[in-house]
């Protein structure tokens, strides 16, 4: 039976910086597992009509992984390149197995190693386990009443249906969210007719977004002007967390005034614009970035149901709304996302003394430094619980995550160790911290319900802070934080004996 030193699980940017990162510090023995039959994780999966990031390429990308972006907000289709340019030259393909979804992960204290069970195939082992699996991978389609019985066609975004021909279809999309909002402004031109049911509106602000000219190329290919282009959109992102944490008023009177203006200014009807304008705090939910959506509602061919007129139920040939329209229809698209909170590992794993990760986050997800939990010895969440950012790019966050997971497995490996656990005062303290931050967030006080939300209502997909001070804290290791475990020899029977708590 193989046994690697550390599997990689799922093949998006937390993948594959994980795996470019074990090279650098000259690990080579690992594996990656993919469960699609493809590699790259959220550009190579959503190939919806519109996808595009949120944040400016040259900042949403690995900082070691320059490329020659055509515009400041990548679309769909440039970022799938830009994926397969770094899976390319890292040779990570020859690393990976497609088609491999891990079902299961067991801890055994005896061997010291993790248990990867993969669909149908037979169990592999490592010695340190690097979940990469990604919040917003797995979708969530709410059980609407009736929703099997439409005879259409049905999707989720995450799932575009690249053979289904929309044009000129009756098509419905449920949801209002960052994805349907660059689906809307794509397919509306050319379906017959668009209804939008949206539960809740965002707030909206005008995408500064542009074709770079040749000479702009040929500038951000010299390497410090590149930084400092990034290092510029970095800090400028960053400031906006001022006001999402520490300035209420600054936000409402900067970003909220800007979104009200956008919506006067892209739409005349007093009816729609009602329906558009959120009752919350800007931020609370992700802001929207787009100067195409409302002048899409705007169209003839496109309703726009708010929550008064949503869904009742769905039948076969369509959508029943509360307000008793039945609309037929030829297509169902959800846009209805993902649980990034609760369900932020999809897969069982199971920690040191039988420890069911589902049981230790039955109320919410938490771990220190949103990567490594107690009982889960040499595991590593990659975009864990409260890692997740909406002013900057997630991929910073991922880069910064690699500092600290690169660290204790080194730990381990040159004290010739059996494995790294953190400790349950250190965990406890980082999650208090985390959430007595977080009440003083947009995200908390800013009085909408969203998907950052776990069931218990503590903010679970975001870092209440400053990705800088992220950083920092994944770069400061704290070897007191941590408990190193002594390798017991190979058929020995017997539990790892604590020998150091540093
Ligand atoms: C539509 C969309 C738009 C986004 N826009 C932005 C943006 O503008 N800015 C930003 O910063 N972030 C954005 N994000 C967040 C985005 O998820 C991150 O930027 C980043 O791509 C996360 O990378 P990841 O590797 O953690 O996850 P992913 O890219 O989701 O990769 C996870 C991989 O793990 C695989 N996997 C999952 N479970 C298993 C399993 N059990 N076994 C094997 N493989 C498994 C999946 O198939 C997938 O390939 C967006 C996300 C989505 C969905």
């Amino acid at each position: 039976m193989s046994i690697y030193t550390a599997i990689i699980i799922g093949s998006g940017f937390g993948g594959q910086c994980a795996a470019i990162n074990l090279k650098k510090n000259g690990i080579e023995d690992f594996l990656i597992l993919e469960r699609r039959d493809f590699m790259g994780g959220t550009w190579c999966q959503n190939s919806y009509p519109g996808a595009a990031v949120d944040v400016q390429s040259l900042l949403y990308s690995i900082e070691a992984e320059p490329y020659d972006w055509s515009q400041m907000f990548a679309e769909g289709a440039e970022l799938q390149e830009y994926t397969q340019h770094v899976i390319k030259k890292h040779g990570l393909r020859e690393k990976t197995r497609v088609n491999s979804n891990v079902e299961r992960i067991e801890w055994n204290d005896e061997t010291q190693l993790w248990s990867v069970h993969v669909t149908g195939a037979q169990a592999l082992q490592a010695k340190f386990v690097i979940n990469a699996s990604g919040p917003l991978s797995t979708p969530v389609i709410p059980n609407f009443k009736g929703r099997d019985s439409f005879k259409g066609k049905t999707f989720h975004t995450n799932n575009w249906d690249q053979s289904y021909a929309h044009a000129g279809k009756r098509v419905a999309i449920i949801g209002s969210g960052a994805s349907a909002a660059q689906v809307i402004p794509a397919i509306a031109p050319d379906v017959k007719h668009l209804h939008v049911f949206q539960r809740s509106p965002h707030w909206v602000l005008p995408r500064p977004d542009r074709v770079f000219k040749p000479w702009e190329r040929k500038a951000l290919s010299i390497n410090p002007i590149r930084k400092l282009a990034r290092s510029a959109i970095y800090w400028g992102l960053e400031s906006r967390v001022v006001g999402f944490k520490y300035s209420e008023f600054a936000l409402k009177q900067i970003a909220q005034r800007e979104a009200v203006h956008h919506i006067h200014k892209q739409i005349k009807d007093p009816e729609l614009r009602r329906k558009v304008t959120p009752d919350f705090t800007i931020g609370c939910k992700r802001i929207i970035l787009s100067n195409t959506l409302y002048p899409t509602y705007c169209r003839d061919n496109v309703s726009l149901h708010d929550k008064a007129d949503g869904i009742a139920e769905i039948n076969e040939n369509g959508i029943k709304t509360l307000s008793g329209e039945q609309i037929d229809l030829d297509c169902i698209v959800y846009s209805t996302g993902y649980d990034a909170t609760d369900g932020v590992i999809s897969y069982p794993v199971v920690g040191k003394d039988n420890t069911k990760l589902a049981e230790v986050w039955s109320e919410y997800p938490r771990a220190y430094l949103g990567t490594t939990v107690p009982k889960f010895p040499n595991l590593f969440i990659v975009t864990g619980p409260n890692t997740g950012i909406g002013h900057t790019s997630a991929i910073f966050v991922i880069e910064a995550q690699m500092h600290y997971i690169m660290r204790a497995i080194q730990e381990v490996k040159n004290k010739g160790l059996g494995a790294i656990e953190v400790l349950p005062e250190a965990e406890d303290k980082y999650t208090t911290h985390i959430h007595s931050e977080m009440n003083k967030t947009v995200w908390k006080k800013g009085g909408c319900s969203s998907w950052y939300k776990s069931k218990s209502g503590h903010v679970v997909a975001m870092f209440p802070g400053f990705s800088y001070t992220y950083l920092r804290m994944a770069k400061a290791f704290k070897p007191n934080d941590h408990q190193l475990i002594a390798a017991v020899a190979k058929k020995q029977k017997r539990k790892a004996a604590v020998v150091e708590t540093v």
